[in-house]
């Protein structure tokens, strides 16, 4: 039994670039983990050895989840297992959610120490609404594929956050200003590095930024949500009443023109009594 922690799984975020950014906690547990399962233990070996410690690693990625998951789960039960990816927090674009399941079914003790996501460090940098961000992770390579995800999520009235590479940049930006029309946008890129930045513009500034110079890289994609339609005019209103008055009684026309519309439903039922005189 471990003296330090509770037997369980611990989810240790780890930093995306800059390691001064690993938590004092983040480090206690991985000094104490009785074993790491990790996606590359040549990159976690040097996270250990940036904090002065030898800990158990066992390989755990897409390719060996399901069979390596069991014994990782039976282990919980009296041993400290902490899960990390090679940056950031994992189960975010990353290996977990399953071992977080079983290690749930089991009964066991499940404890996150969180610590840097690059999804949510680049709303931090962009400067564009954060109330509400839907995450996409990385969208499909495949044109049409990409075409569909990005239809899908044209209406919604939320940031969007996508995780994307250098080569691919440009063609994931002409395929957002394509499907979603020229939003606000923001490229951060090796954020916490020695060369972060984040470039902001419209859609087509950035493609036009990208078109013929890949960045190096690691890089997120933050895109505006839809701007609110443009309020109705006195002429829209107009019109729309005409054609209600075809139908309904002027309370009944002003009733649903206003709620269609957002216009003022009073001055919509004065406006209808004029034009039914007419
Ligand atoms: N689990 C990680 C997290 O919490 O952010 C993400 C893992 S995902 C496999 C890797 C992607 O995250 C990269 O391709 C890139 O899109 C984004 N990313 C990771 N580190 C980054 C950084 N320092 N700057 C910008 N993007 C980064």
């Amino acid at each position: 039994m471990n003296a330090e922690l509770l037997p369980g799984l611990y989810i240790v975020a780890t930093p995306i670039g800059n390691l001064g950014d690993l938590s004092p906690r983040a480090a206690a547990v991985l000094s104490h983990a009785d074993v790491v399962a990790v996606e590359d233990s040549r990159v976690t070996a040097g996270l250990l050895r940036h904090i002065g410690v030898k800990r158990s690693m066992l390989p755990y990625h897409d390719h060996n989840a399901d069979a390596v998951r069991p014994g990782l789960i039976a282990r919980m039960a009296t041993e400290v297992v902490a899960l990390v990816s090679d940056a950031g927090t994992p189960l975010i674009s990353d290996p977990g959610y399953k071992l977080v399941r079983d290690a749930r079914a089991a009964g066991h003790a499940v404890v996150t120490v969180p610590g840097p996501c690059a999804a949510v460090a680049a709303l931090t940098l962009a400067g564009l609404p954060t109330d509400r961000f839907l995450f996409m992770g990385f969208l499909p390579s495949k044109a049409h594929a990409r075409a569909e995800a990005i239809a899908e999520v044209a209406a919604v009235r939320a940031t969007l956050v996508l995780y994307e590479s250098g080569p691919r940049l440009s063609a994931c930006l002409a395929a957002l200003a394509e499907g979603l029309g020229d939003r606000e946008a923001g490229v951060a890129r090796e954020i916490t590095k020695r060369f972060e930045e984040c470039v902001t513009g419209r859609l087509s500034a950035l493609v036009e930024r990208y078109a013929d110079a890949p960045p190096k890289g690691e890089i997120v994609v933050v895109v505006a949500p839809p701007e609110p339609p443009a309020p109705a005019s006195a002429d829209d209103g107009d019109a729309a009443l005409a054609e209600a008055l075809t139908r309904l009684p002027p309370a009944k026309a002003a009733g649903e023109v206003a709620k269609r519309l957002g216009l003022d439903r009073k001055a919509l039922y004065t406006r209808a009594m004029e034009l039914k005189d007419r």
